[in-house]
Order: C-alpha cells, then sequence, then structure tokens
C-alpha cells in the first residue's frame, strides 16, 4: 500500500469530455470511498490524482497531456504522490501516453475502475496499467457517489456497437451493454428520496437499450413512475434506434421533457454514408417530421462535424441546408479529428485546418442566428422552470431549465429554493438564455 501521513488516504479527482465521463467519475469515487478513501478538493492536499480524460478529439488528448506536466510539478516536490490516468484517454494510446508522461503512476480504462484499489496499491518501478475492456462490465451493483444537485445522471448502458467511421468510443469504451433495469431504478429510487427531481439516463446510444424484454421505452416508462422524480431527459439517442416504443413513451409521458438531442453530423448523403451513420438525410427529416407531430413543444438539438475526410463544398453547403430544414434549438458543432484506430484513419484529412475552422464558423453563426430568432419567439410565453441555483451572471437572480432544455433567468425571491419549479414569463432573450418573471 501507498505510504501515507493521514489516516485516510485523500484523492483528487478531475474530469474531461462528457456526462458518462462525469458518471464514471462518480463511480470511480463510490469505489475509492469503499476502500478508505476521501476526497481532496485541491490536487495539492492529494495523495493520489486521478485524471478522467476523453479521446473524442485530438484537442481533448492535448489538454489532459498539458495538465499532466503541470502536475508533474506536484510529483516532484512529492514523490510518495500517486498520478494516475482513467478512461478513455487510457485506454486509447497508452504508449504515446506513458513515453509523454513517463511520471505516471497509474493508468486505467474505463471497465477497471473496480481494481483501481490494488492497481494504487502497486509499488512497483512500472506503472500499474489495466485496459482490459470487459464486454459484461456495467457497476450495476455499485452505487455512483452522485454530485447531483436537482439533476442526476443516471447510467443505463456503456460502450457502443455502431462503430461510425470517424469515432473511437467503441474501441475505448468497449461493446454496447445495458444496465439491468432493477440496477437503474434502485439507483433512481434512491435519487428521488434524496431530493433528486431530474433524471437523465445516460448512454453512447441510450435508446438502443435493451435488457431482456425491457427495451427503452419501456425504461422511459418505469422512471416515470418513481414518486419524486418530476422530469426525465436521456442523452444521446441515436437516430436509427429512434423506435415508435422510445417516441410513445415520450409523448405519453409527461415526465419525459419534450427536448431531444438527436446528432446528425452531416446534412450530406455522400458524407453520412462515409460516417456510416446509418441514416439518409430523407430518413433524418423523416424522423424530425415524426417527433414534431407527436410532441408538439419539442425543442431539438445536434452534433455536426465540418471537415470529414472528403467534405467537398457542396456536402457542406447540405449541412447548412440542413440546419436551416430543421430549425435546431442549439447545435454543438465540431472540426473533424482523425482518430487512430478509427476506419476513418487511414482515409486520411482532406479538409484544410483553415477551411475546417471557416465551415465551423458558418455553422456557429448560423445556429446563433437561429437559436436567437427561435428564443425571440418565445417572449410573453410562460414556461415551467426547474429551479437550479443562482444564475451565473447578474447577482439577485435566479437561473433553471425549461423543459426544452433552455435556462431561464429569473429575479431570486426568498421562497424560491433548488428544486422548486416556478412558472416563468419570458420578457428578453439571447440565443442562449431567455430572461423573465415568475408569475
Ligand atoms: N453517440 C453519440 C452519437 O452518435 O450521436 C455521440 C457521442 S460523441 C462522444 C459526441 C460527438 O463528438 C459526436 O456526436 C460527434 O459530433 C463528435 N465527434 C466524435 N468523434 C469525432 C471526431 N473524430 N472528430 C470530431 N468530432 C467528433
Ligand atoms: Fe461514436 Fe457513432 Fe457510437 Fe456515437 S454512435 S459513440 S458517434 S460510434
Amino acid at each position: 500500500m501507498i505510504k501515507l501521513t493521514q489516516p485516510q488516504p485523500q484523492v483528487y479527482l478531475e474530469t474531461y469530455g462528457c456526462q458518462m465521463n462525469v458518471a464514471d467519475t462518480e463511480t470511480v469515487t463510490a469505489v475509492l470511498r469503499r476502500a478508505g478513501y476521501s476526497s481532496a478538493t485541491r490536487p495539492e492536499d492529494a495523495d493520489v490524482i486521478l485524471l478522467n480524460t476523453c479521446a473524442i478529439r485530438e484537442h481533448a488528448e492535448e489538454r489532459v497531456i498539458g495538465r499532466l506536466s503541470d502536475l508533474a510539478r506536484l510529483k516532484r516536490e512529492r514523490p510518495a504522490l500517486k498520478l494516475g490516468l482513467l478512461g478513455c484517454m487510457a485506454q486509447h494510446n497508452r504508449e504515446t501516453l506513458l513515453a509523454k508522461a513517463p511520471w505516471l503512476d497509474l493508468v486505467a480504462g474505463p471497465d477497471a475502475y473496480r481494481r483501481l484499489p490494488e492497481l494504487l496499491g502497486h509499488d512497483g518501478f512500472d506503472p500499474a496499467v489495466d485496459v482490459r475492456l470487459d464486454r459484461g462490465e456495467t457497476y450495476a451493483d455499485l452505487s455512483p457517489e452522485y454530485m447531483a444537485g436537482v439533476r442526476a445522471y443516471v447510467t443505463a448502458m456503456r460502450g457502443c456497437d455502431r462503430f461510425c467511421t470517424f469515432c473511437v468510443v467503441p474501441y475505448v469504451r468497449g461493446r454496447e451493454r445495458s444496465v439491468p433495469p432493477g440496477a437503474i431504478m434502485r439507483e433512481v429510487h434512491a435519487l428521488a428520496a434524496r431530493g433528486v427531481k431530474e433524471i437523465v439516463l445516460l448512454g453512447q446510444t441510450v435508446n438502443a437499450y435493451r435488457h431482456d424484454a425491457t427495451d427503452f421505452g419501456a425504461l422511459l416508462r418505469q422512471v416515470a413512475r418513481v414518486a419524486g422524480v418530476e422530469r426525465i431527459r436521456f442523452t444521446s439517442p441515436h437516430p436509427c434506434d429512434m423506435t415508435d416504443s422510445v417516441i410513445d413513451a415520450m409523448a405519453a409521458e409527461p415526465k419525459v421533457q419534450p427536448y431531444l438531442h438527436l446528432p446528425v453530423q452531416s446534412g450530406s448523403d455522400r458524407v453520412l454514408h462515409a460516417m456510416a451513420r446509418g441514416y439518409t438525410v430523407t430518413h433524418y427529416l423523416d424522423l424530425v417530421g415524426r417527433l414534431r407531430r407527436t410532441i408538439p413543444a419539442l425543442a431539438l438539438s445536434t452534433d455536426i462535424i465540418v471537415g470529414f475526410h472528403g467534405e467537398e463544398e457542396s456536402d457542406f453547403a447540405a449541412t447548412i441546408a440542413l440546419m436551416r430544414a430543421v430549425g435546431y434549438d442549439s447545435a454543438f458543432s465540431f472540426k473533424y479529428s482523425v482518430r487512430e484506430h478509427t476506419r476513418a484513419h487511414r482515409l486520411g484529412d482532406s479538409v484544410s485546418e483553415e477551411e475546417k475552422g471557416r465551415r465551423l464558423a458558418e455553422v456557429i453563426a448560423l445556429q446563433e442566428m437561429i437559436s436567437l430568432e427561435h428564443n425571440r419567439a418565445l417572449i410573453g410565453s410562460e414556461f415551467p422552470v426547474l429551479v437550479e441555483g443562482p444564475a451565473r451572471r447578474g447577482a439577485g437572480r435566479l437561473a433553471g431549465k425549461t423543459p426544452q432544455f433552455k435556462t431561464a433567468v429569473f429575479p431570486d425571491t426568498a421562497a424560491i429554493k433548488p428544486g422548486n419549479i416556478v412558472n416563468v414569463r419570458v420578457e428578453s432573450a439571447t440565443g442562449h438564455s431567455l430572461a423573465g418573471v415568475i408569475v
């Protein structure tokens, strides 16, 4: 075991990347708590520092390498300090990583968290490495230590079987597996008992969830029956798995909120085919039409990649046309980043950095315009807002989310607490938020 001056070793965890990683950090915290570790709030106070990393784009990896160099200073001052890397980057490129950061003590992939106490006990000269992927690991028996406020993220499914040609997720997170519904429901009941009002079900293709006879529509209906849970969301659904069962559950269950993050990636059939996304623009637009007819209040957001290998100006124009046709409420857009191990890796990178930058700027500018238009059209309307806490900007204001997952800010009054749902009438809007008064 590591030699420590305190009775309980302290661990400092830092999380990069998506909500799945945030949820994984909560599982890691629970594993380490059971093994006798407590949490440090600053790296300077910790006996163990763990970075839970993201490998989705090169930029994400560069950030972590930079951070590791900063932390190496602490390690020089205190050689007994253990420094470890968890998650997708650990899985993706461990050799390069260990060459760039030879002072690492530990490298553990997303299926190795159960073994962390053992790995931390390793005292050899070489770092402890465990990047075995495990088709059966769902951590279903482990209750994560949620950092939840009014909203909690519950993992419904791990891994991904879709193998989109640009994406590293299936290689770093392994094959798709669903958490048994009983384990999900146990977490949801415990969270509701703690006062959590909103549950977000998580998975890389969360709507492909299936465990024996329970599909994702059935899971949504089960979660909706839990008293105390007021709102249910999920992310990210894949367009191909948007079955009638899921759409019907969304329409039938008032707790399932009218908001969907439905990644499209591109508006060109040629590019969608090269990405192996499994749908065409027509399929996607049909789905959007069906969703909007069934759930009239629905807000939509998406992910867009610009500059995928082979993306011509005409393909990009098709993406812009699709954005206009759908009219998303918001969009996350990324420059294509070639990732080792993926199928598109060997194709190369035909669009220059400069051109990717230009296309990205155009997507962002268009989305800002559409978001602003949508939000301005809401002025005068009223929405039930789940209060989260003080607004980031502007003292004396509270912030929360509308059913459509739009941020609403309004004047603070002593009577209102996080977790309350208040009716807000919108008085002004930007592309990113709504401002109003309680009515
Ligand atoms: N599973 C989700 C889906 O298929 O819709 C997405 C998960 S991924 C963590 C989040 C987003 O990152 C993707 O939707 C995609 O837009 C983006 N992304 C993934 N790989 C990328 C790459 N190589 N370069 C740029 N963006 C990428
Ligand atoms: Fe990656 Fe595609 Fe799986 Fe999403 S569905 S995680 S983009 S492989």
